[in-house]
This record gives C-alpha cells, sequence and structure tokens, in this order.
C-alpha cells in the first residue's frame, strides 16, 4: 500500500489543521490506534469554502464531456487501486476483504454511471399553450455542496455523492466520518491525478462534525447538503438548513423488513436473508431488521438460517478467511449487546450467539433470536449488527401492518413464489427500495432513497444527478 495520506485536503494541496490538532483512527479488530489524521476545525471548513466558491463558476462552466473524461478517469484510478483502497477500509471499518473488494467496485461504478450521465443533463423548449411565447427550461449547477458520510461504507457513500455533483458541475468539501475517514483522504488525492482542478473537491477529516457543518451551513456561499447518516443528525441538519433554505438530500436510517411467505423458496429465502442481515456485518442502513416468517415454515426457515449463521468464520476483515468482521467500535458493540439483552429478557429466544466474544476488538457472535416479541426494542430500533431477529406471522395483511408499522422508510424484502402477491406486497409496503426474492438492492444505476424518516431524495439512478441541479424556466415572446 502507498503512503497513506494524515493532512487535510484543501485547494488541491495538503494541509495541517489550523491549530495543528489531529485525532486517532483505530483498527476495530484491536481496538488499537494505527494512524493520526488532521483534525480540520471550522477555520479549514470556511478556507474549503473560499477555494470552492472561487471555482464554482468555472467548474460549473467546464464542458460537460470534460467534467464526465475526469470522472472516468477517477473511475479507472479507483478500480486500478481496488486491492488498497479494500485493505484500507477493511482496517479503518473492519469489513472482510472480499466486501471490501465488492464495494470498490459498487462505489466505483457510481463515478463510471455519472461520468455518463454528466453528458445529458437536458431541458425543453415548447410553444405555451396560450400562443403567448415559448418556454425555455434549463438546468444549472445549484453551486457549492457540502457532503457529510458515514463510516460503515467509506468509499460507495462518497462516491455516491461526489460523483453526481461534479457531473452536475458542483464543488464539493466532504466531512467523511470520524471512524473511517482514510478512504476519502485517499480519494480526493486520486481525483487530483484524475485532473480534477484544485478546489472543486476538499476533503475535512474532523472530529468534532458540527464545527465543520455548523459555520458552513450558516455561509451562504454554501448551496447545498447531502448527508447519509443516523436521522437523530438528520432531522438535526434539516433543522439548520432552514436558516437559508439550502437545499438539502438526506439518505437516513432504516429499519428493513425482510417477509417470508409460505410460498417461498425456502433456500433462495435464507440466501437473501444472509444478504440482507449480513452485508457489512448488518452495519447498513438497507439491513434486514426484522425477518418476519410465516408461522407455517417458520421453524425450517430459522433452522436453516441458524446453520448458516453459526458457520460463519468471524475474525479481522483483513485476514483471509474472514466472513464476518468486528464491530467498528466500542459504543456501537453496547448497543447491540443492549438490543439483545433487552430482546432477551422480554422472551427472545438466542437460536445461536448472543454474546460478544472475548478478546481484542469488537466482535459479536453472529446471532439468530427467534420468537422476539413484537414490542421489542430491537424491533423498532437499528440493529446495525450481526442478529437476525425472528418473528412469526399468520397472515399476508398482517405481514404488511408489521413491516409498515415504523417511522422508517428505506428497504424492504419479499421472498414468494407468487407473482400477484409479490406485485400485491411491494405496492403496499412503505419503503423507497424493495427486493423481489433477492437480498441485495443496491445499483449505481438505480434510484437509491427513503421514505418517512429515512430521508428525501435519490442517489443513483438517472435521477441522482437532479439533486444536484437547479431548474431555471426561461420566458421567452
Ligand atoms: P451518524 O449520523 O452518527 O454520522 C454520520 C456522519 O455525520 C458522520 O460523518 C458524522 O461525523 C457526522 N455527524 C455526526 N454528528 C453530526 C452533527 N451534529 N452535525 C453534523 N454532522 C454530524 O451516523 P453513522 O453512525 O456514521 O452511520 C450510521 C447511520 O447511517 C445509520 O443510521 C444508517 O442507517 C445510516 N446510513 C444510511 C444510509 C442511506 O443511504 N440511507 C447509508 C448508510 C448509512
Amino acid at each position: 500500500m502507498e503512503a497513506l495520506p494524515t493532512q487535510l485536503w484543501i485547494g488541491g494541496h495538503d494541509r495541517s489543521a489550523s491549530g495543528g490538532a489531529s485525532f486517532d483512527v483505530f483498527d476495530p479488530a484491536t481496538g488499537k490506534a494505527f494512524i493520526r489524521v488532521a483534525d480540520a476545525t471550522s477555520v479549514d471548513a470556511l478556507a474549503a469554502l473560499d477555494a470552492a466558491a472561487e471555482i464554482q463558476p468555472r467548474w460549473a462552466s467546464t464542458p460537460a464531456r470534460v467534467r464526465a473524461e475526469i470522472l472516468r478517469t477517477a473511475f479507472e484510478l479507483v478500480v486500478e487501486r481496488t486491492e488498497d483502497l479494500a485493505l484500507l477500509m477493511s482496517l479503518e471499518m473492519g469489513k472482510p476483504l472480499a466486501e471490501a473488494r465488492g464495494e470498490v467496485a459498487y462505489g466505483a461504478e457510481f463515478l463510471r454511471w455519472f461520468s455518463e450521465e454528466a453528458v445529458r443533463i437536458q431541458g425543453r423548449y415548447t410553444p405555451a399553450p396560450s400562443g403567448n411565447g415559448r418556454i425555455l427550461v434549463t438546468r444549472q449547477a445549484v453551486g457549492p455542496v457540502l457532503a457529510i458520510t458515514p463510516w460503515n461504507f467509506p468509499l460507495a457513500m462518497g462516491t455516491r455523492k461526489i460523483g453526481p455533483a461534479l457531473a452536475a458541475g458542483c464543488t464539493v468539501i466532504v466531512k467523511p466520518a470520524r471512524e473511517t475517514p482514510l478512504t476519502m483522504m485517499v480519494l480526493g488525492r486520486l481525483f487530483a491525478e484524475a485532473g480534477l482542478p484544485a478546489g472543486v473537491l476538499s476533503v475535512l477529516p474532523s472530529s468534532r462534525a458540527a464545527d465543520i457543518s455548523g459555520p458552513l451551513m450558516s455561509d451562504t456561499r454554501l448551496r447545498k447538503i447531502t448527508f447519509t447518516g443516523s436521522t437523530a443528525v438528520g432531522k438535526r441538519l434539516i433543522e439548520q438548513s432552514a436558516e437559508h433554505v439550502l437545499a438539502s438530500s438526506m439518505e437516513l436510517g432504516g429499519n428493513a423488513p425482510l417477509l417470508v411467505f409460505a410460498d417461498a423458496d425456502l433456500d433462495q429465502a435464507v440466501d437473501g436473508a444472509m444478504s440482507a442481515k449480513m452485508r457489512n456485518g448488518g452495519e447498513a442502513c438497507t439491513a434486514a431488521n426484522r425477518i418476519l416468517v410465516a408461522n407455517s415454515v417458520r421453524e425450517e426457515f430459522t433452522e436453516k438460517l441458524v446453520a448458516r449463521m453459526a458457520a460463519l468464520q468471524v475474525g479481522p476483515g483483513y485476514l483471509d478467511g474472514s466472513e464476518l468482521g468486528p464491530l467498528v467500535n466500542a459504543a456501537q458493540m453496547t448497543t447491540v449487546a443492549e438490543l439483545v439483552d433487552d430482546a432477551l429478557a422480554a422472551g427472545a429466544v438466542a437460536r445461536t450467539g448472543g454474546t460478544p466474544i472475548q478478546g481484542d476488538g469488537y466482535f459479536f457472535a453472529p446471532t439468530v433470536l427467534d420468537g422476539v416479541p413484537r414490542d421489542a426494542r430491537i424491533l423498532r430500533e437499528e440493529i446495525f449488527g450481526p442478529v437476525a431477529t425472528i418473528v412469526g406471522f399468520d397472515a399476508e395483511d398482517e405481514a404488511i401492518a408489521m413491516s409498515n408499522d415504523t417511522p422508517y422508510g428505506l428497504a424492504a424484502y419479499v421472498f414468494t413464489e407468487n407473482l400477484d402477491r409479490a406485485l400485491r406486497v411491494t405496492e403496499a409496503l412503505e419503503a423507497g427500495l424493495v427486493g423481489v426474492n433477492r437480498g441485495v438492492v443496491s445499483d449505481a444505476a438505480a434510484p437509491f432513497g427513503g421514505w418517512k424518516e429515512s430521508g428525501t431524495g435519490s442517489e443513483g439512478g438517472t435521477e441522482g444527478i437532479h439533486e444536484y441541479l437547479v431548474t431555471k424556466y426561461v420566458a421567452l415572446r
């Protein structure tokens, strides 16, 4: 692996933090720090905005084809560095290498996809129905963007914002998660290699997120905030965005139901449940938080799922063979353990696992809880860990009502071999993403976004670039 960056990336240069502070980045497999990085302050945030605001008009008027070619080159550079980036993500976040490689491919795809979308920003020209004049509609870059990203997908949650923003002609300041700043720090420099002009993209690792977002959001030169993270922080940012009516896109928390009907192919359903539950060790906004299974097949499904979960090889993500890495930090470990303990106390049964694994790092045993009472906390809060909760149901209506009984509305999964049922249930589910007979739905070419308290706006697809464009209507005689 090449030497890792440790400094802020502002205006196309490495910079130490004003005041010179730095913070540790930890390996969750050992709980030990492995590097220190510069800790950006509000002064640094405003320096990044100075750089972004200065180059914004030039970047917006750079030919779309040129913006597209830079994104395409960045895509190729990311793919070329797959092994380095995968190892880095595994080190700072804990995911197994095979999954980290998958994230590099997925994350890079947003750069390729939006390099293709950059040249298709369209408007229209129509006669006014009255016959009095013509209607001209164009779309322009919204302006400098602040992107705040979470730790669970250190690369993809960044490229999903940077790709469309740059394609649209926006400048971007990224504030990566405190736990996983390095992947974005590497990406910032890689974009410079791809030919991105200095100042268009800045990356500000910081241990004090609000010290970065607060001053930037109060500055009228910033025109957009795009956030991926918890619903609690998203709500706070929506409140703050009211001050200057800042445009915002929010990708927030989830509480995905996974429905297994009696007419499902049970092996396919178990495969799907493993992916939907265990992708990223359960630390995903799309993770199946509640597995609802028809009572007539519940025991058979549970036995198969328990066998698969119990067979998972747990270990540091960067060691060959590890299928489940550690949780990201001690706080996450405490949350998962508390939710499991609460469910067990309320009458759930641990069919496998149920406890943290003693020793270094933040490992939690792959767990299946059966017979979880419907009012248990674990069914209402995001688990964000390797814990599958199983709840039985008898009727389709009952399963739909349970699925929608949550303030969240991000992902849902349905397993059935009956087409009519699949269509009926997917229409009834209050969720922005629904997988039918599959446990992974994310695709750079499809719109990803939540309903209800899971967020606003879409990332990816043809929709994604519109989050970074504003519409202008020109009335012509
Ligand atoms: P988090 O909300 O704690 O942090 C997300 C980001 O916000 C981090 O960069 C953090 O430093 C920053 N932040 C924290 N407090 C802030 C504040 N007061 N002001 C400004 N920024 C602040 O979330 P997390 O623990 O990093 O990530 C897990 C959450 O993200 C889960 O709820 C998960 O569902 C959600 N998530 C959603 C999606 C999606 O697309 N909907 C994708 C991935 C993760």
